[in-house]
Order: C-alpha cells, then sequence, then structure tokens
C-alpha cells in the first residue's frame, strides 16, 4: 500500500471500483448537458411526408420541357396547409418550404426560375440551370427511417441531441443521475472567502474550485464547512459528507506533515486505503479507497491541499470517475478520459521538470500559422507552474505533459498537450 503508482494505474484502479448510479426521468428543457441513459431510436421515418425545401411550384417533371415551359396554376400548398387537389399534366401548384408536396407532382422548381402571367393564371419557366427529377424535394424517411437507432445510452446530450428529440417529438427523455459530490476542505489556515483571512490564514479556495469543476463535468457540488486540522474534525466531516453522497473529495492533509490527518482518517473509514502516492507532479499524495458506510459504499478521494495539484488531480482521477458514476459512455466501457484526445505540439521554451513523475504543466497552444517546416501547434508553458500559485490554471487552457523519465527539454521540442 506504499507502492508508488502510475497515473494511468491509479485512475485504472478508481474507475474498476465504480458503478453507475442509475437514471432518472427529466423534460426535455433540463436535459441539456445530462448523460442519456437509454437508446432512442426514430419512432417515424423522417421527413414523415414529401414536402418541398425550397419556395417555389411543385410539378411533374415530365411536363418540363425547356425554356418557357407554360403550365397552368391549379393550387396551392403551404407549410401547414396542404393541397389535395392532384397535380396533372401541364398543371404547377404554388408551394413553399415545408409544404406537403401534393399529389401527381414529384419534382419542386425554386420561384426565381419563374414568372406568373397572372391574367392567364400560368407559370412561366425559364431555367437558369439545368432540373433534376425530384429536385427540392425531401422525400420520405431520407433523414431517417422509422426503428433507427439515433442516439446511444451514455452519450451526453448537446444542443443539438435536444433538437434532435424534440423533433422527434419525445417530451421527456431517460438521463444517468448525476453524482452528488461533497467537498471537505481540512487547515487551520482557512477562511471562508468572504470573511478576513487573520494573519497567518488564506482563503478556502480548494472548496470553490472543486465545486466548480464538479459542476462543470456534471456533478452536484456540496461544499461543506471547513474542518480544521485535528483527528476528529475531519473524521466527523468525512461522515457527514458520506451520508448524502455519491462520492467524496477532500483537499489537504494527505502528505507526511506532522498536521496531515486526512489520510489516516480515509485510511480508517475505507478499511485500508487502496493507494495513496502517484507518479504525478504536482499531486503525488492522493489517497483513495471506498469507506463501508451504512449505505452505499462510498468512494473517497482525499486530494493535496495545494491548488494546483487538486486542479490537476481532478482532472486526472475525479473527472474519469464523476464519468463513470454518471454513467457517461457507459455503453463503452472503458476510461473515459482515454477518448480525450492528446495532441502533440511543439515548446515554446525550455522546461526543466522531474525525471521520477509524469509532470502537468499549464500553459496554452498557439497555431503554427503556416509553417510548412513545422506544422505543430507551439505550446506555451505559463511563467510560474508553482503547485501554490492561484493564477496558473486561470491563465491555461491547456496541459502540456511531460512523461516520467524526462526532466529537460529544448524549446522547439515535441510534447504531448492535452485540452482543459
Ligand atoms: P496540505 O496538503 O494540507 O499540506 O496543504 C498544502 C498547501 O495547500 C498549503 O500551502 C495549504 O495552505 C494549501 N491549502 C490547503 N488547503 C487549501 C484550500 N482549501 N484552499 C487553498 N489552499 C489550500
Ligand atoms: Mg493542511
Amino acid at each position: 500500500m506504499n507502492e508508488f503508482i502510475s497515473v494511468e494505474e491509479a485512475r485504472q484502479r478508481i474507475l474498476e471500483r465504480l458503478e453507475p448510479l442509475g437514471s432518472e426521468r427529466v423534460f426535455l428543457s433540463q436535459a441539456r448537458g445530462r448523460v442519456l441513459a437509454e437508446r432512442v431510436a426514430s419512432p417515424d421515418n423522417s421527413p414523415r411526408f414529401a414536402h418541398a425545401s425550397r419556395d417555389g411550384f411543385a410539378l411533374r417533371f415530365q411536363d418540363l420541357r425547356g425554356p418557357d415551359t407554360r403550365l397552368s396554376l391549379v393550387g396551392q400548398s403551404a407549410a401547414g396547409a396542404p393541397s389535395a387537389r392532384e397535380v396533372g399534366p401541364a398543371q404547377a401548384v404554388r408551394i413553399t418550404t415545408g409544404a406537403p408536396l401534393p399529389p401527381g407532382a414529384d419534382t419542386v422548381v425554386m420561384q426565381e426560375y419563374c414568372r406568373v402571367d397572372a391574367a392567364s393564371n400560368t407559370l412561366v419557366f425559364d431555367p437558369a440551370d439545368a432540373i433534376q427529377p425530384g429536385q427540392w424535394v425531401r422525400q420520405i424517411g431520407e433523414d431517417m427511417a422509422a426503428g433507427e437507432v439515433i442516439l446511444e445510452s451514455g452519450m451526453r446530450l448537446g444542443a443539438a441531441d435536444i433538437g434532435l428529440l424534440a423533433g422527434l417529438g419525445r417530451a421527456m427523455v431517460t438521463v444517468a443521475r448525476r453524482p452528488r459530490v461533497a467537498v471537505v476542505s481540512t487547515g487551520d489556515e482557512l477562511v471562508d472567502p468572504g470573511t478576513p483571512p487573520g494573519p497567518a490564514q488564506i482563503p478556502n479556495s480548494n472548496a470553490y474550485l472543486l465545486g466548480a469543476l464538479v459542476e462543470e463535468f456534471g456533478g452536484i457540488a456540496q461544499i461543506l464547512p471547513i474542518a480544521p486540522d485535528n483527528p476528529d474534525a475531519i473524521r466527523q466531516a468525512f461522515v457527514a459528507a458520506i451520508a448524502g453522497a455519491d462520492l467524496v473529495l477532500s483537499s489537504g492533509g494527505v502528505s507526511v506533515g506532522a498536521f496531515d490527518h486526512t489520510r489516516e482518517i480515509v485510511d480508517a473509514l475505507t478499511g485500508g486505503m487502496d493507494f495513496w502516492k502517484i507518479r504525478i507532479k504536482p499531486g503525488k499524495p492522493l489517497a483513495f479507497g471506498i469507506a463501508r458506510g451504512d449505505t452505499n459504499p462510498t468512494p473517497l478521494v482525499g486530494l493535496p491541499g495545494n491548488p494546483n495539484a487538486c486542479f490537476v488531480c481532478f482532472h486526472q482521477f475525479v473527472r474519469p470517475a464523476i464519468d463513470r458514476l454518471g454513467g457517461y459512455l457507459s455503453a463503452l466501457d472503458s476510461d473515459p478520459s482515454a477518448r480525450r484526445p492528446t495532441i502533440l505540439a511543439r515548446l515554446a521554451k525550455p522546461v526543466k521538470t522531474t525525471a521520477r513523475r509524469r509532470v502537468y504543466l499549464g500553459g496554452y497552444l498557439e497555431d503554427a500559422g503556416s509553417d510548412a517546416q513545422n506544422p505543430r501547434p507551439i505550446f506555451h508553458p505559463t511563467a510560474n507552474q508553482e503547485s501554490g500559485n492561484l493564477r496558473l490554471f486561470s491563465q491555461a487552457t491547456a496541459f502540456g505533459i511531460v512523461d516520467e523519465g524526462v526532466a529537460d527539454l529544448e524549446a522547439g521540442d515535441e510534447i504531448k498537450v492535452e485540452h482543459i
């Protein structure tokens, strides 16, 4: 249990202990950003009826006989107000976009290519381009066939998916339950933001950082009161957190300092932690285990106190955990974070790190422009990579990843980058 494990092993060991939480039904207006927990098939063909995709005239293709074709206008079909009248030889019906194609017609010509002779109620057709049979008609089932699977369980619903579900006539949808994630902050030095800090105190920023990350990645955050650095208070905070949450995060007290009590509490509540040391920088001490409470087993993640360690470890370990609990990509049964692409970039300036751990730098990407010799984007690490520097990830939009075994990188060297 005193092993020093890799980032991948830590993530794997967390994920293999977690199961999706279950599902609930919500109205479509509440479904954006939620994870779909059903497989959605189209109940019908889409479109359900053939209709015009341009404003113009519906007619029979065979009646078009070159310039100055004349057809008599026999009615109109508007969106929502179709014409039942059959279009016969040498006849046409005025039609608007979305209106059903009247019986007998097979083609729509755009009104830009036509003139109506009002006196004789005749359509004079003068095509600028060649017309194809069936042009400007959306056919039945062209978009989706009845019974076709359109959305898979485990995907996150974006605006276009919500529009699609509404288009399928759905008022409600089954989505995965959002994990409730409690955030415990430990530290005698902490005060709530808004309370003036004493001479040796600092505002509790981690709770709000973690709470915001939880909400950003689909959980429901519960920020608990600050626990001072004493074992009883920390134990009580964890017990309260476990009672109302599906996942408990804490910050601080997992290292080897004289006042670091979180780790022993996590150890006691889980009947023995799974691990607590990861070859990652920032974030080496991270305690993980499953508390066996009276109700459901609750995973506990004791994050380090340094704000940037919290940020990096949230993305590398907690975000995949929330994804798993929240059913994200459940149909694939793999590590959801493995689907986040890593891109290769070139370093803007030299970087010195430690060879003993995987290092996550904060920075941003710049387009390579039109430099054909060097087509990779450029990764700019931000100036101060200290794990306690509060500004670092506010200024960053990407992680630069320096693998174990590498310590010195030069400007122009290749570096792996992950979007944040
Ligand atoms: P620890 O992991 O408890 O040794 O804390 C490491 C560093 O992170 C110390 O400088 C702490 O003051 C700082 N720290 C711990 N908890 C928080 C927090 N909730 N918000 C901001 N900084 C914190
Ligand atoms: Mg502390």
